[in-house]
């Protein structure tokens, strides 16, 4: 009895895993941190409002993006709002 649980429930699983990682390789959209309007993954700036989304770490100098609140590379922790 529970071998037939474990044999209905597996493909199932299995299903929705698959559903949830092609919603995941389609990606979330991005959003401007200040307008809140649609922006691409390599767009460099909100074409509505003109707010930078790529930034470079003021410690180590990589790029990072304005969404992010810590540099993924040194580990320094960002300003919200950089100017
Ligand atoms: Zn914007
Ligand atoms: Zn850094």
């Amino acid at each position: 009895m529970l071998l037939l649980f474990i044999a209905a429930i597996v493909p199932l699983l299995a299903v929705i895993t698959a559903l949830a990682v092609r919603r995941r390789r389609e990606g979330p959209r991005l959003l401007c941190p200040a307008c809140g309007g649609a922006v691409e993954r390599d767009f460099n700036a909100c074409p509505a409002c003109g707010t930078r989304l790529r930034l470079s770490c003021p410690v180590c100098g990589e790029p990072v993006r304005a969404l992010w609140r810590a540099c993924p590379h040194c580990g320094t922790h960002l300003e919200e709002d950089p100017r």
